[in-house]
């Protein structure tokens, strides 16, 4: 598959969550500030949000207020270290990095879309910046794309075109395509790959893009994707860069 951009969900895709284990996360956190005895209390809160919102991923990248005022109860130091443990207990998915390198030397520009609607931090210092530094893997990356604006991680400027426009709605997926026309690149030059057949492949379809469903962490089961991949190796088989865009790029270059 020819393309000249390529964006990755973040949530069961870019990131494992599978270590981030109720007991782990609040026992330490818990332990540490003295509190024990409200560790079963809390893993009880955390379980109603994450049932209320339909699981981890969902809750962490949309409702992560809601974490930190109800699970919390708005403790500053409590929300710190959950922060902090969280950070810690996420994972790179394996071959990720090898797969970055490759995109990245094929001239493919490389984004994150994720549906992370709310932050208690402005963009570049929000939940998913926080990983990718954390485990290096920042420069990789041309910009990070979300429901709150599109962070360029280049130059660190938000594109508020972005705000309020959700994967599942659809409307981030015009405004991305409306973001790479300006710049030459046509949908079907692009492709999008996630996991959730209704957020990251059934609406980017509909609006002409490439998509990949990636089943390397969970399998959400059929969807219209154009192919399905069960590993990051898998894509390093099937995506390449636009054999014009390199050829520019290596012109450029002399
Ligand atoms: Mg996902």
């Amino acid at each position: 598959m020819e393309v000249k951009w390529c964006g990755l969900d973040y949530g069961e895709c870019i990131m494992n969550a599978d270590e981030v284990r109720n007991p782990l996360l609040f026992g330490d956190i818990y332990k540490s500030l003295g509190h024990p005895e409200l560790v079963g209390d809390r893993i009880r809160k955390y379980r109603v949000l994450k049932e209320k919102y339909g699981g981890y991923p969902a809750l962490h990248e949309g409702h992560r207020d809601d974490i930190y005022s109800y699970v919390l109860d708005g403790d500053a130091e409590a929300i710190r270290l959950f922060v902090q443990k969280e950070l810690e207990l996420k994972e790179v998915g394996q071959g990720l990095e090898e797969l970055l390198e490759y995109l990245n030397a094929q001239d493919i520009e490389v984004c994150v879309v994720s549906e992370l609607k709310k932050s208690s931090e402005p963009l570049g210092s929000d939940p998913i910046s926080l990983f990718l530094r954390k485990k290096d893997l920042l420069g990789y990356f041309h910009g990070l794309i979300t429901p709150l604006g599109r962070l360029d991680l280049k130059t660190g400027s938000v594109d508020l075109r972005y705000k309020g426009a959700t994967k599942k709605g659809g409307a981030l997926y015009d405004v991305l395509a409306k973001e790479l026309g300006e710049r030459g690149i046509r949908p079907s030059e692009a492709v999008i790959v996630g996991d959730r057949p209704e957020m990251d492949i059934n609406p980017a379809r509909e609006r002409g893009f490439r998509t990949i469903q990636y089943t390397g962490f969970v399998d959400k089961g059929p969807s219209g994707a154009d192919m399905v991949a069960c590993s990051f190796k898998d894509l390093m088989g099937v995506l390449r860069g636009s054999q014009d865009k390199i050829a520019e790029f290596h012109n450029a270059r002399l």
